[in-house]
């Protein structure tokens, strides 16, 4: 019997977070000049995030997506890729900014990864630079090549802004389409860490589908009957799918099977929860798994959470929480407790 929450949605899929460090600054993501680190002593080691993913698999997921920060910051990282690919799994994958990818994708590919998702929001390399303050748009492209070279079924994930990177649908669509990738358009979100976040710079989907169909004529959805998967995916005539994930102007809340844990332990059941639940306590002072295992259900069991929906549902919609209240409580950062 699966495990499901007060609105029927069962636990099927968990993003584990093994690090809150991150070798970009995007704009939208982590604007500020400082930021407050995990400690290193405060990490779940690999075996403890392996034990938590058996407690995961007992209470029903079959998903794991590791991601951060950035994931391939974590020292060793294939290590742990190793000690998940031999659960009964459906899926495990991986959400990377790309730019160790040229070192580690084939690595991660024999180490049991089966897919990944690349963030890549511009193919133009100063715009990379403005947006992101690193000037890595070289590394990210090759670490993109390689990784095609060894998997299939990747996603490129563009988060799209007004004014910064609109212009790019169609080439995006054209490079996805040169190394078999498909591209996801990403409205921008204000998710906690967003701080520069404003309504004026979103592009919805509606717009983002408008534009394709006066370019391509046509634009058609594209059915996954069953699919608890964010993105809405859609057709051109040429036969080229993407997807776009409409999170900020119509959120899939009622479909969302995702947990998220953070890089030292705090399980949370909404990108905008603001409340986590420790669970690093249980696993260092040797608590056996039942009793982790019934931490998580009670949580799971008493879940409401809608929080993207009742961002939709706001009036003045502004950043989902100020600097001063991210500094209080890190935790509220995007990057700490996963994309
Ligand atoms: N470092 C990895 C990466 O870049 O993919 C994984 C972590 S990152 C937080 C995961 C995803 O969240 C990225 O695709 C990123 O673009 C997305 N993201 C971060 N802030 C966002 C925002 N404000 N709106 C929409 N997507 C956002």
């Amino acid at each position: 019997m699966a495990l499901v929450d007060t609105l029927g949605r069962p636990l099927r899929n968990l993003r584990v977070s093994v690090t809150d460090r991150c070798n970009l600054r995007c704009e939208y993501c982590m604007p500020e000049e400082e930021y407050e680190w995990l400690s290193r002593d405060d990490l779940l080691h690999f075996e403890e995030i392996s034990r938590l993913v058996d407690v995961f698999i007992g209470l029903g997921v079959d998903k794991i997506r590791l991601t951060g920060g950035e994931p391939l910051l974590r020292r060793n990282l294939c290590q742990l890729v190793e000690l998940l690919a031999e659960k009964p799994l459906r899926d495990l994958a991986l959400t990377t900014n790309g730019i160790l990818l040229e070192e580690f994708a084939a690595p991660l590919s024999r180490a049991g990864l089966k897919r990944l998702n690349i963030s890549l929001d511009t193919l133009v390399p100063d715009r990379f630079m403005r947006l992101t303050r690193q000037n890595d748009h070289g590394r990210v492209m090759r670490g993109i090549q390689a990784a095609s070279r060894v998997f299939d079924g990747t996603k490129l994930d563009a988060v799209i802004m007004r004014g910064v990177n609109d212009d790019e649908l169609e080439p995006l669509l054209d490079f996805a389409a040169s190394i078999r990738a498909e591209v996801r358009f990403i409205e921008y979100m204000d998710v906690g860490g967003a701080t520069h976040w404003s309504s004026d710079t979103v592009i919805p989907r509606a717009e983002m589908l408008e534009r394709l169909r006066s370019r391509f004529g046509v634009v058609e959805a594209v059915e996954d009957p069953g699919s608890t998967a964010p993105a809405d995916r859609f057709a051109l005539p040429d036969g080229r799918v993407f997807g776009v994930i409409a999170s900020t102007t119509a959120p899939f809340c009622r479909d969302c099977d995702r947990a998220r844990i953070t890089a030292d332990g705090l399980f949370f059941t909404c990108l905008y929860a603001t409340d986590g639940l420790a669970l690093r306590p249980s696993l260092r002072r040797g608590d056996p798994d039942e009793a982790i295992a019934r931490q998580i259900e009670t949580r799971w069991l008493a879940r409401a959470d809608r929080g993207a929906e009742e961002r939709v549902e706001m009036r003045d919609r502004s950043a989902f929480v100020p600097v001063s209240a991210l500094r209080a409580d890190p935790h509220l950062e995007m990057h700490k407790r996963g994309g």
